[in-house]
């Protein structure tokens, strides 16, 4: 029997903008595979092209040399099993909460039904946004519109999940918690989860594996497994393998940044 395909595959993945003032190697040489459901978390000194690589991923930009397979078949445009949370929740700001979680559907077919609009509830639901349907965007604090944001990116139930620095605007608090209710979907209904982040902790009480990436031109410096046992709680935080292992990414970074 074949084997079924990883869910991401980056093959000498290569990244060059050309500019006004001549061309930026954004990325050289990316070689790594991410496994159906596996969580990977990508770290990365800022300007390395975490955000270029998952627009390879995500289909919204062409990659100027190499590849990268989406359970196995090479992209070449967006999919509709890929979500997206960027950095910024980017919600419509003349829309109801309800109406921000629909709109890639209805931008992508004209019309939004009954069946749609109650899965966007249950999202809502499911990051604790019960009641904030009718809302506009504006009443809603930054963690609860990065949460909309991600009811939006799971509303198609996508296979794949990638997220860009999704919590970096958040307070301590509340990212920790977000991390944590992130964790909760993800195992209640199991993806692929590409998160790139800045804060080595929340790397690794999230992921499976980490990626730290060199300084650009961007390209995988190594590879590590989280040694962290499942499920992850609070006191993971305070756990001396918690901290070991975070020392020895910050060691790694440290270095790639002298
Ligand atoms: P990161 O997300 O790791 O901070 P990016 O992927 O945003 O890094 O950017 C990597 C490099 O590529 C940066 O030097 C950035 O200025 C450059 N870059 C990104 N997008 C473009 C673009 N559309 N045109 C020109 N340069 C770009
Ligand atoms: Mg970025």
């Amino acid at each position: 029997m074949r084997e079924a395909p990883d869910a991401i595959v980056f093959k000498e993945l290569g990244q060059v903008f050309k500019t006004d003032s001549g061309s930026v190697e954004a990325l050289r040489d990316v070689n790594f595979a991410v496994k159906r459901h596996e969580f990977v978390a990508v770290l990365g000194p800022s300007g390395c092209g975490k955000s270029t690589l998952l627009r390879c991923i995500a289909g919204l930009l062409a990659p100027t040399s190499g590849q990268v397979d989406v359970f196995g078949l090479p992209v070449t445009e967006p999919r509709d099993d890929i979500g997206i949370v960027f950095q910024k929740p980017t919600l419509l700001p003349w829309a109801s909460v309800e109406d921000n979680v629909v709109f890639p559907i209805k931008h992508k077919t004209g019309r939004v039904n009954q069946e749609h609009r109650a899965s966007a509830r249950e999202m809502l639901k499911m990051v604790g946004l019960e009641g904030f349907e009718k809302r506009m965007p504006a009443e809603l604090s930054g963690g609860m519109q990065q949460r909309v944001g991600i009811a939006r990116a799971l509303l198609l139930n996508p296979d794949i999940l990638l997220m860009d620095e999704p919590f970096s605007a958040l307070d301590a608090l509340t990212r920790e918690e977000m991390g944590f209710e992130l964790l909760r979907i993800w195992q209640a209904s199991p993806k692929t989860v590409l998160f790139i982040t800045h804060s080595i902790n929340e790397a690794v009480l999230l992921a499976d594996r980490v990626l730290v990436m060199t300084g650009r031109p961007g390209s995988v410096l190594c590879d590590l497994e989280v040694p962290i046992e499942r499920p992850r709680s609070i006191e993971t935080t305070s756990s001396k393998v918690m901290h070991d292992f975070s020392g020895q990414l910050r060691s790694l970074l440290l270095k790639r940044a002298a």
